[in-house]
């Protein structure tokens, strides 16, 4: 608390993003980074665009990158957002599309940046329970709202939901605008970008960080009809007009276009996932079904405090929240097959102990 502080700011709940320790040797499965790079033809674009031109500003709009994107979905430059990750992107959305008289719903197990973002804009939400197997019951929406929210698949359980079951979300609220957060639809989700020309209160995010293996870069996009794109940029002219460097722009629409390592990498990713996962259950962890580049598991024996604690001293970093229902899950983010099995020998020998 300062007296300098504006009122809001004492109230915020700021989200608390996964460590980046700068450790050497140490492997990093606690913030869903692919383990893979990004494409060597969007280095490239970087390498090509870094000369003199930095000097002028980018393009305002990232007209080339929103071309490119809608184009890969059949749709137009209009129904394109692109923000400085899908972060801000989703902040806009909180901002532009979710506020309302009524409540704004989403899981009570879900991504921990909703209620920040909900604190930060003043806006009431109310958290739906996800049931004892931890699976969003969509019927549970039906209930007067201003908005909903829900990443599909869910994040931190990886748990996917039928693209006829999140149709029906949509065209039952045909008064409420619904977010479909899909940040990790590509590891073996459905997406609901072919709802859109047909249901104009559907908003589709998607980011660059994980399938594109782009965190670092931070480019994040939301897709729907041109009356929310508008209310989007509505707010990204109110905010910052080059939320994209020029070096973002052209990486990401040089990522975009190269489907043919898109589909090696994330391939590679779903195999080792799936690898993992049989493993794990060997060692009687209950694993919840993913469609993401993470696991959420659990042991029938060890808290998931102990567990973090001992992969740390053998330097293995996963993700722990400290929330009821969930508090003796580790969220794993899929490495490389090494990396995997790394954490499994690592496991084994705590088991063991
Ligand atoms: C990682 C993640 C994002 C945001 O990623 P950016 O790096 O900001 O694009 C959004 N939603 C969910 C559910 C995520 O896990």
């Amino acid at each position: 608390m300062s007296r300098y502080w504006s009122d809001i700011v004492s109230k915020l709940q700021p989200y608390i993003a996964g460590e980046q320790p700068r450790i050497p040797g140490l492997v990093k499965l606690n913030t869903n980074e692919n383990p893979y790079g990004p494409s060597p033809r969007a280095l490239e674009a970087i390498g090509q665009a870094t000369d003199d031109c930095l000097r002028l500003y980018p393009d305002p709009a990232a007209t080339e990158l929103r071309e490119t994107i809608a184009a890969r979905h059949g749709l137009t430059a209009d129904e394109v957002f692109v923000g400085n990750g899908s972060d801000e992107v989703l902040a806009h959305a909180f901002q532009a599309l979710l506020k309302h008289d009524l409540p704004l719903l989403y899981p009570d197990v879900t991504y921990s940046f909703y209620p920040t973002y909900s604190l930060l804009y003043g806006i009431e939400a109310i958290e739906i329970p996800v049931d004892d197997r931890f699976q969003i019951r969509l019927a549970d929406y039906n209930r007067p709202c201003g908005a909903i929210i829900i990443p599909n698949p869910n994040a931190p359980t990886g748990i996917g939901q039928p693209l006829a079951d999140i149709e029906v979300l949509v065209a039952t609220h045909p008064d409420a605008v619904v977010v479909i957060d899909e940040a990790y639809v590509d590891f073996g989700g459905e997406s609901a970008i072919p709802l859109i020309s047909r249901y104009p209160n559907l908003l589709v995010i998607q980011t660059l960080s994980k399938s594109r293996s782009f965190a670092g870069l931070r480019v994040g996009f939301a897709l729907g009809q041109r009356e929310l794109i508008e209310a989007l940029v509505r707010v990204k002219d109110s905010f910052n007009s080059y939320p994209l460097d020029r070096l973002a722009q052209v990486a990401a629409t040089a990522a975009i276009q190269d489907e043919a390592w898109f589909e090696t990498c994330r391939k590679k990713l779903i195999a080792s996932r799936d690898h993992l996962v049989a493993e794990l259950e060997a060692l009687d962890f209950e694993v919840l079904p993913s469609q993401a580049n993470f696991i959420f598991a659990r042991h029938e024996s060890r808290s998931g405090a102990a567990l973090l604690a001992a992969l740390r001293e053998r330097n293995i970093l996963v993700r722990l929240f400290a929330k009821p229902r969930i508090a003796d899950f580790l969220r794993i983010s899929i490495g490389t097959d090494e990396e995997c099995a790394g954490l499994v020998s690592a496991l084994k020998a705590i088991l063991a102990a």
